[in-house]
Parts: C-alpha cells; sequence; structure tokens
C-alpha cells in the first residue's frame, strides 16, 4: 500500500495564544504541498479549567457558569487577535460553547463522568475551530473533521477504550475521502464518542493517543508530536540539570520509559505506531528545524539513565479486616475493583497481612475505592507522594534522588528500572545532577 499521509500532533502548549497559533501556522506553511492530519489539544491549560466547570456543577455551587464565561472570554481575546470580528470564527466557537450552557443548565448529572465528557469535550473543540479558521485566514486550505465521527469508545467515560474495528470503517468511509480533497485535515485529540453518539474522552493527555489512532487507521507514513522541549528528554529540565536529549528510541523503550511516568509522550500512543511500524517524531516547535527524537523499531539498546518523577501520588495500604493472610481470592477481589474502577496503579507491593497500591491521586477516586472495599479491608491514605522511576540506572544517581526524601516503597524490576514512591522531608527541593559522573 502506497503510504502517503502524515499525522502531526498539537497539544495545548503550542496553541497556548495568538502569537503560538500563528507560529503553528507558519511550521505547517513549510508542509503545505503535503497531506496531513493534524490533531490539536484544548488550548493552554482549558481542559485544567473545565474540569473546574465540571466540578462546581456538580457541587451545584452557583460557580460554573462564571468560570465557564471566563474561559470563553479568553477563546474570544486569542480570536481578537487573529480574526477580523466579522469572521465566522466566532460563530462556530459561540455555537461550541452555547452546547456547554445546554449542559449547565440542566441538573448535574448522577454519572460524574458522563457529565465531564459531556463539558470538556469544548476545549478540543473549539481549538480546532479556531485553528481551522486561522490557517484557511492564513492562505492554508482545511477542511475540519469531528473526531466524535471516527472514534469509536466504549462507554466508560473519561476512559474511553477504543473500539478498533468500528474506528477503521469510520476511518476508511469518513477521512479516505477527504484526504482525496485538496488541503489539510484539522480534528481534535482527546475525543470520541460511543455507538449511542454520546461524547467521551480517551484519559487526560489523551490527543497523542487520538494521533496514534488516526495513524493507524490510516495507515500515515510518519506521525510527528509537536512540544515545547527539543525531543524526548532523559529528565525534566524544570527539576534536573544536565539533561539530554535522545536522537533515537526504540519502540519498546519508549513504551517502559511512558508505563513508567515519563510525561513526555501518553503511554497508549506508542503500540498502535509500533504495530505498523510507523516511525514517530517528537519535535519541537519553538526550533521546528531541529532533529527532535526518532521513535522506531531499530535502534541500538544503550540508553543514558533517565528520570521519571509524577507527582499526586496516593499510596493505599490495604489490609485485611480478620489478620488473615492476603491471600489469592483476596487479590483477585482488589484487582476485580482496581479494573472497574479503572485505577491506574502505578506500583504495588504485598505483606503478609497488607497489600500497597500507589495510584495517581485523581480526584476523588481512592477514597470512592477506599469505600468501595471497606467491608472487607482497612485501607490507610497516605497522600502527597511523588513516584520516582529511574531507567537505566546508576546507584549514585539513586542515592542522589533519595536525599532528603523518605522512601516509603522500592523495588527494582529487571536490571534496568527502579521506581520508588516518596515523600519529601519538609525542605525546598535541590536541582539534582541526571548525567552519569
Ligand atoms: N486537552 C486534554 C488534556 O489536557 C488532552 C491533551 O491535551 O492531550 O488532558
Ligand atoms: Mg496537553
Amino acid at each position: 500500500m502506497k503510504k502517503t499521509v502524515s499525522v502531526f500532533k498539537f497539544g495545548g502548549a503550542s496553541l497556548k495564544d495568538p502569537a503560538a497559533i500563528k507560529n503553528v501556522a507558519n511550521i505547517l506553511r513549510s508542509y503545505e504541498k503535503e497531506k496531513l492530519v493534524i490533531i490539536v489539544s484544548a488550548m493552554g491549560k482549558t481542559t485544567n479549567a473545565l474540569e473546574k466547570v465540571v466540578e462546581a456543577h456538580a457541587a451545584r455551587n452557583g460557580k460554573a457558569f462564571d468560570i465557564l464565561n471566563e474561559i470563553k472570554a479568553q477563546h474570544y481575546r486569542i480570536m481578537d487577535e487573529l480574526f477580523d470580528k466579522k469572521d465566522e470564527a466566532y460563530a462556530l466557537v459561540n455555537d461550541a460553547f452555547v452546547e456547554i450552557e445546554w449542559v449547565l443548565e440542566e441538573e448535574p448529572h448522577e454519572n460524574y463522568d458522563y457529565m465531564y465528557d459531556q463539558i470538556v469535550c469544548v476545549g478540543e473543540l473549539a481549538s480546532s475551530k479556531i485553528v481551522h479558521a486561522y490557517l484557511n485566514l492564513a492562505g492554508l486550505p482545511s477542511q475540519w473533521l469531528d473526531a466524535r465521527d471516527v472514534i469509536q469508545t466504549d462507554d466508560i467515560f473519561r476512559e474511553g477504550w477504543v473500539q478498533w474495528e468500528e474506528t477503521m470503517e469510520r476511518a476508511e468511509r469518513i477521512v479516505k475521502p477527504m484526504l482525496e480533497q485538496p488541503g489539510f485535515i484539522i480534528t481534535q485529540g482527546f475525543i470520541g464518542s460511543t455507538s449511542e453518539n454520546f461524547t467521551t474522552t480517551l484519559g487526560r493527555e489523551g490527543s497523542d493517543y487520538t494521533a496514534a489512532i488516526f495513524s493507524f487507521c490510516l495507515d500515515a507514513q510518519d506521525m510527528t508530536i509537536w512540544k515545547d522541549v527539543p525531543g524526548v528528554l532523559t529528565a525534566d529540565p524544570r527539576l534536573f540539570e544536565n539533561v539530554a536529549k535522545l536522537d533515537r528510541l526504540s519502540y519498546k523503550e519508549a513504551i517502559e520509559m511512558t508505563y513508567y511516568g515519563a510525561k513526555v509522550i501518553h503511554p497508549k500512543t506508542i503500540k498502535p505506531l509500533q504495530n505498523k511500524s510507523i516511525p514517530l517524531y517528537v519535535k519541537s516547535f519553538v526550533n521546528p528545524e531541529g532533529e527532535g527524537t526518532l521513535i522506531s523499531s531499530e535502534v541500538d539498546d544503550t540508553y543514558p539513565p533517565m528520570v521519571a518523577v509524577e507527582p499526586n501520588q496516593v499510596l493505599l495500604q490495604i489490609s485485611t479486616r480478620d489478620f488473615s493472610f492476603v491471600a489469592e481470592h483476596h487479590i483477585s477481589y482488589l484487582f476485580n475493583i482496581i479494573a472497574e474502577f479503572r485505577l491506574q496503579v502505578n506500583m504495588m507491593q504485598n505483606s503478609a497481612i497488607s497489600f500497597s497500591l500507589c495510584i495517581n491521586d485523581v480526584d476523588d477516586k481512592a477514597d470512592r475505592f477506599a469505600q468501595r472495599i471497606s467491608d472487607k479491608f482497612k485501607v490507610m491514605l497516605d497522600r502527597g507522594l511523588e513516584l520516582i522511576t529511574v531507567r537505566h540506572y546508576q546507584e549514585d544517581l539513586l542515592n542522589n534522588l533519595r536525599r532528603g526524601k523518605i522512601v516509603l516503597l522500592e523495588e527494582r524490576i529487571k536490571d534496568t528500572t527502579v521506581q520508588m514512591v516518596v515523600k519529601d522531608v519538609p525542605q525546598i527541593r535541590r536541582r539534582q545532577n541526571v548525567a552519569a559522573n
């Protein structure tokens, strides 16, 4: 099969203000002659703000409309610098927000996650409409596509799982003919829909995954994620010194890194690409000429130490109420409920009478889970923790990382990975050296 489409993904930071959007258009201008499917996230921190709308609506505290209005105003401020006042983009963006206002005029839905998806999707809908309109204005014709017409998920809201057969069929039927038309295709990351056409989301930071789904379904020749960093780095430069860019990475290493919490790419992104050997580039929208990082199959396997720090962790210490051993039947019972809650378990350990789980502390999920198992188990929650993962570790680096921390859980996985759940000894975090010395 002839592979001709490329898929680009632009995240929130690349669309955070008028200058950023103009920069995206400039980057795209050098790809004018290519077939591109462009996936965009919500602008800047819009999704975080929309989460506040959902919270306020659920709490019936009367603030939902105010927060939404501020989000809307922020979009209009950006548009005022990009468009003439009479541009039809205003009506399009307004329509997207009106749908949310309708949701807010109703009583909060009893299913929080369902309500969440119906509200937060507006971030991506609005940003894609703005980018679409701006590209057309800048002489880069594009077609707007509703990603929900293509990506079908199950009906687990906020964490929708892709229904691949339906999605592939819809990509073939809907997107392929659009690719015959001139111009780019602009669509949204993060969102999909159920078979009954309710909006779902793929989990926070899910736009990378959307790009991979499109790449897979369209047999893309490559995919590029445009970020505010030069490529995949060995650690977060805001936390560490001597951070280096990796020029190349294997799919396997990328899967492991992201699985263990390296934030560069959403963990589900690599698998669909690997299945079809689609190369993934991570490049800088600040320096688009830069080489970035290439993630593909053929790479030799020596890597420098890499560190990922995941904040907002909660450790659940689960013990049986009757001091009986935590045995197989308990574990299987617990895992069924973990699956039902779609908890992302980052680390676990069991001893004779207790079982520890480290998970991302996302709203009240940990409490709801604890509540749910409380008839059989006692649960202690320790919040505000960090999960530190080191790949290709060296002992002196580990020692540096442990400094000033209380280590609550530590584990070595094969000889490549160390994970620890830590708590700060109250003092200021020093910037540490990640490079080998
Ligand atoms: N806008 C969504 C989020 O902030 C999806 C994404 O950016 O990937 O989580
Ligand atoms: Mg993002």
